[in-house]
């Protein structure tokens, strides 16, 4: 499997050299030649699989021969036995034909397990096989950095540098980051916010001569194709579990960078007979006024109570641009340029057409939120998180513009985000699970340093 960039203007790449390479030299972002596609006979022999065996028959095509086929799936059972559930993506069901798919039975509470605990196994089997390392750095709103430190924490070809905004994210997320003690994980608060984390970020990636000879920056953020990848898993494996391919299923996911709702996409794309995505935002509504006013636009933060959500921009929109515009790399490149330089982005008619087939939106703010815990509290006595209450909330919406069932995807475990449980005024406190249960006893670990790039490049080279 070959992979080109979004702007079309970079080199090829093989499955090994996307998964090291973040953004790719023209500044897109890299995506499949072309997509494996299923059949509707194939899909249907998979329904009696376990997770990683489905796991496996949706990912070798896109990994091919990067890596043998027994370490392929020695790599995926070995992820997925972190998970403390046997079913590993259990579905739950809230009203006739509405269910919630929990995406957080794994080591760090977040979907973003999913793909993480994946890639750092991958990251070492390939550096290994290379005998090289590498330096991750990346920034966090609070739940991709547990988890690629989780991920990537017994990988002994990789330093692993994350940058959080100093006091804002919560307690629990902090901790999980900070109270991994080892060698090669690094955690760094940031005087600033998390866009100013991510800028500090961007910039190290562009000019990397801070770092010693032969050493290089991989990105775990959602632009590493390993992770959409990983995450196109789940909607077979419940779809499936709900009839599919004899039925449609549509599902509602709550949304940031648009990498969990563009794995969904793809496995459209790929077969699954999906009647429709649901994009559910916070007030941080920029894909939500691309679908319902065609007006792509950054706007001003606005901290929620969903903040792994709390996005102006989101980057994997341009994998979805790419489509929209029948992959013509050199017009996407004009657009994300006027783009950066604040234009917004109007999607000619027949593009905008296409993506309101495939997709349905809603914007949920805090309000609406707390709500939606509560309400469904009160129905069923299950107490979602603010992620899943905004996907929840969409979902439940969306139901009227659809015929089968509801899937919404559970993004994060509620004893994460306590503070909108606690608003919410259920009943109930979310306790963390039996692994975590002394998380705020445990030690922690990290820097907090001034908002600068010389700061996090200097930090670096003295922890090499
Ligand atoms: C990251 C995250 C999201 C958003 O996912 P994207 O792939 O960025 O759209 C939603 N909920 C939770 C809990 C997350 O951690």
């Amino acid at each position: 499997m070959k992979y080109i960039s979004t702007r079309g203007d970079a080199p090829v790449l093989d499955f090994e050299e996307a998964v090291l390479t973040g953004l790719a030299s023209d500044g897109g972002l890299y995506v499949p030649e072309h997509l494996p596609k299923f059949d509707v006979a194939q899909i249907a022999s998979w329904s009696g699989l376990s997770y990683p065996e489905l796991a496996f028959e949706i990912m070798h095509p896109f990994i091919g021969d990067a890596l043998p086929v027994d370490e392929q799936k020695r790599l995926i059972d070995e992820t997925y036995a972190e998970f403390r559930h046997t079913a590993i993506a259990p579905l739950v069901q809230m009203d006739h034909e509405l269910w919630i798919l929990e995406l957080f039975h794994g080591p760090t509470l977040a979907f973003k397990d999913f793909a993480l605990q994946f890639l750092g196994r991958l990251l070492e089997h390939i550096l290994e096989k290379r005998g090289q390392k590498v330096v991750i750095l990346g920034a966090t709103s609070g739940d991709t950095g547990s988890a690629a430190i989780e991920g990537c924490r017994h990988c002994a070809n990789v330093d692993i540098f994350i940058l959080h905004p100093h006091n804002r994210v919560s307690d629990v997320q902090r901790r999980q980051m900070t109270t991994v003690i080892e060698d090669n994980v690094f955690n760094i608060a940031i005087e600033g916010n998390f866009d100013d984390c991510q800028n500090i970020v961007k910039a190290a990636f562009a000019d990397q001569s801070f770092l010693p000879e032969g050493r290089q920056l991989v990105a775990v953020n959602s632009i590493n194709w390993a992770r959409i990848m990983a995450q196109i898993v789940y909607y077979f494996y419940s779809a499936l579990a709900l009839g599919a391919p004899g039925k449609k299923v549509s599902f509602a996911v709550p949304t940031g960078n648009f990498g969990d709702v563009f794995a969904g996409y793809l496995a459209k794309n790929m077969g699954l007979p999906i009647e429709r995505l649901v994009i559910a935002t916070n007030s941080n509504d920029i894909l939500h006024r691309s679908l319902s006013s065609n007006d792509y636009s950054k706007g001003e933060l606005i901290q929620s109570l969903s903040p792994s959500m709390d996005i102006m921009i989101s980057s994997n929109y341009e994998r979805l641009l790419f489509d929209l515009y029948d992959r013509d790399g050199s017009k996407l490149k004009a657009i994300m340029q006027d783009f950066n330089k604040g234009a917004a982005i109007q999607l000619p008619e027949q593009a905008l057409a296409r993506a309101r087939e495939l997709f349905l939106s809603a914007r949920i703010d805090d309000d609406q939120t707390i709500a939606a815990i509560t309400e469904q509290f009160e129905n069923t006595e299950y107490l979602m998180d603010p992620h899943t209450a905004i996907g929840f909330e969409a979902g439940r919406l969306a139901q009227k513009y659809v015929s089968g069932p509801m899937v919404c995807l559970s993004t994060a475990h509620p004893a994460k985000f306590a503070e909108a449980v606690e608003r919410s005024g259920v009943d109930s406190k979310a306790d963390l699970p039996h692994h975590l249960s002394d998380l705020m006893e445990r030690p922690e670990h990290y820097e907090v340093i001034d908002n600068s790039l010389a700061c996090v490049q200097e930090l670096i080279q003295r922890s090499l």
